[in-house]
């Protein structure tokens, strides 16, 4: 987590607070002794997850310039062991990085899985399942963002039929269904749709994987969407 900005904003009533939820390590700071070292898992929940990236976008959007992670020392800390507080699928775009976009997440606490329009296919199904069962990740968010080329290209093919070359037509292929679904819809298409496809591959590993859907009906795993704004730098966790 970003020393500088949890140093300067984060207040006492704050630190006596995520001490009572466990996390905060001996008096050395907060995050500065993760779990991981002895190979234990977060003990971070699903919902602490949540409250975390909520509080890191707010302190991204608000202090940008703050949110410079301490690489040298984390990295030590994390080198013999991880154990990540929350998994993402989230797009390619170099615009949308979440270890950024959530205050400036240091190594060993994100998860991350990214392809174009925030997808899940075999890899990253198996890859978020064994975030989630082997590394206990409680938390597991779709983010997808404004203007995404993916999508646009979906909305594009869904249109007016256009092929698209290589492997790119059948990478956006999965998407044009969340497209159809929303083409009547007031608003932007492309927004619309972007909505719609972060809420489709949130339903999609919560459904279709055997694995994901038993940890969540356990309580140990939850599954969300969002969206990032690339203007505002906000990002809206879908209820
Ligand atoms: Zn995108």
């Amino acid at each position: 987590m970003c020393v500088v900005c949890d140093q300067r904003m984060l207040g006492r009533r704050d630190v006596l607070g995520l001490a009572g939820m466990g996390l905060v390590a001996g008096a050395t700071g907060l995050f500065s002794q993760p779990a991981m070292a002895s190979g234990n898992t977060t003990s971070v929940t699903a919902d602490q997850a949540l409250e975390k990236l909520k509080a890191g976008n707010a302190r991204y959007v608000s202090n940008p310039q703050l949110c410079v992670a301490d690489l040298t020392n984390n990295r030590a800390t994390v080198a013999k062991g991880q154990a990540p507080w929350a998994s993402f699928v989230s797009c390619a775009d170099s615009r949308v990085p979440p270890e950024l976009l959530f205050g400036g997440v240091g190594l060993g606490e994100l998860f991350v899985s990214r392809n174009a329009g925030n997808m899940v296919d075999t890899a990253t199904m198996g890859t978020l399942e064994y975030g989630a069962e082997h590394l206990g990740v409680p938390l597991i968010v779709v983010l997808g963002h404004e203007r995404c080329g993916a999508v646009a290209a979906a909305v594009e093919v869904f249109k007016t039929g256009a092929k698209l070359p290589g492997s790119i037509g059948p990478m956006v292929k999965p998407i044009v269904p969340a497209v159809k679904a929303i083409s009547k819809k007031e608003g932007d298409m492309v927004d619309n749709a972007v909505r719609e496809n972060a809420r489709r591959t949130a339903e999609k590993i919560k459904t279709q994987s055997p694995i994901i859907a038993h940890l969540i009906k356990a309580g140990k795993v939850k599954v969300v969407a969002a969206r990032y704004d690339l203007d505002d730098g906000k990002v809206e966790f879908f209820a």
